[in-house]
């Protein structure tokens, strides 16, 4: 390798790495931007088909008489509940849309 050749190349992996740092900061924003936009996500309303889908319910308790429910069974102690809101959460069922913490579907997974 000639050494026109090596300076080119350092030059080059310098301005990568400079490049790869610079950028740090955005990744950082970039991956914090979904638990931002939690408290700006519509609640998922009862009558949605996708709710009436997995028999999903804003209280626990009207789901008594169902089938699959179990009592203690709760949005809030679901392994696919995110607690980002207080009261309301994200779910991995209903992408873009809160559930109630003290809600219910029949999709509910127990935490390992
Ligand atoms: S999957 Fe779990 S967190 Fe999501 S709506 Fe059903 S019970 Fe609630």
């Amino acid at each position: 390798m000639s050494d026109r050749s090596k300076a080119f190349s350092r030059r080059h992996f310098l301005k990568g790495t400079a490049l790869g740092l610079a950028t740090l900061p955005l990744a950082g924003t970039v991956l914090r931007a979904p638990s931002a936009r939690a408290d700006e996500l519509p609640r998922l309303e009862e009558d949605d088909p996708a709710a009436q889908a997995v028999d999903y319910v804003h209280d626990a308790a009207d789901a008594a008489d169902h089938p699959d429910y179990e009592e203690g069974q709760l949005c809030a102690n679901c392994q696919l509940y995110t607690d980002e809101n207080g009261e309301w959460g994200e779910c991995s069922v209903f992408p873009g849309k809160l559930v109630a913490a003290q809600g219910w579907c029949n999709v509910w997974v127990p935490v390992n």
